[in-house]
């Protein structure tokens, strides 16, 4: 074992869900590539007194590299106390799409890992999982598995159309493979285009309950969970950008759905929306700066304030660090 995640004062998924579960709340799931992101999430998260998982995906580790992400999280674990926080911190593996990786990130000092393998045939899916289960709790590391296929497109993650998630498969899923928590496909997708201009953007919740029906109590994750705030669309048009009919996932619905068994919620467009709104119209009302702090400040600022809206308003995970 290289290091663990307890040395450098990270904690693991487990205690967090039971208490998100029992408390009608949801944690937050940020994805951090960046100093101005994890700072922008830490500050956000100690102000609210909330828990947080930090997020890692695969396309954050080829950007930013795996080692410096790995530090900087732990940092983070410290900034977070300088700024007279005691707020638990998860080190997430976002969509793992192998055992090897998931080995590596817990090698590494990772507190948690998804192992993605839903787009597999189900047998295959259940082994693999069931396979970084056996190693990652032999570290006391939880890890996050998948069933159904979630649309749109994050980072290497891409599918073309919804599979939901199929009720009379979870008892079986995670019995056979003791996964700790189970992201499931209810109509939330990835980026930023999750709904047909004039349709009505609704997640199923029918099919959330017919799960919490079959696997009662079990800690449930939501993916692709951006709302794609339409003010922030329009700061970015107006100043430049092109963002056509960029519809999410409306925020009570969000809600609702965090008060049940979903106590993972991650978000991850609206923070990129944010920050793209705040150095677009820097860059407009400013065209003499060029000192990059005088657009990653202001946009570090505005996905502060967005994740503190998101803790209070829809995860609920405010005061519960
Ligand atoms: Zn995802």
């Amino acid at each position: 074992m290289a290091v663990s995640y307890k040395e450098i004062g990270l904690v693991n998924s487990r205690e967090l869900f039971v208490r998100a579960i029992k408390g009608g709340y949801a944690i937050p799931a940020y994805n951090f590539n960046n100093m101005e992101q994890l700072q922008a999430i830490i500050m956000a998260c100690v102000e609210t007194n909330s828990p947080v998982i930090l997020q890692v995906s695969a396309g954050a580790r080829k950007y930013a590299n795996e080692t410096l992400l790995r530090y900087m999280a732990e940092g983070a674990v410290q900034y977070a106390k300088e700024l007279g926080g005691s707020i638990p911190i998860v080190l997430h593996l976002d969509h793992g799409d192998s055992y090897e990786l998931c080995v590596s990130c817990i090698e590494s000092g990772f507190s948690s890992v998804m192992i993605d393998g839903s787009h597999w045939p189900y047998d295959e899916n259940v082994a693999v999982a069931k396979k970084v289960v056996d190693y990652a709790h032999k570290y006391d590391v939880t890890v996050e598995g998948e069933l159904g296929i979630l649309a749109g497109v994050e980072d290497e993650v891409k599918a073309d159309e919804h599979v939901y998630t199929r009720p009379e498969e979870v008892e079986d899923f995670v019995t056979k493979t003791g996964v700790d928590s189970l992201a499931i496909a209810i109509g939330t997708s990835h980026g930023a285009y999750k709904f047909k201009p004039g349709t009505d953007p609704k997640i199923r919740l029918d099919i959330l309950d017919e799960i919490e029906k079959r696997i009662p109590g079990f800690p449930i994750v939501l993916h692709g969970s951006s709302s794609v705030p339409q003010d922030l669309v329009k700061i970015i048009n107006e100043n430049g950008g092109k963002l056509d009919n960029a519809i999410g996932i409306p925020e009570d619905q969000l809600r609702q759905a965090a008060k049940s068994a979903v106590c993972k919620i991650n978000i991850d467009s609206d923070g990129r929306l944010a920050m793209t709104a705040a150095v677009r119209k820097v860059f407009n009302d400013k065209p003499q700066e060029f000192d990059p702090r005088k657009y990653l400040g202001p946009a570090r600022e505005a996905l502060k304030e967005l994740y503190k809206h998101k803790i209070i308003n829809v995860l609920g995970s405010s005061g519960k660090a």
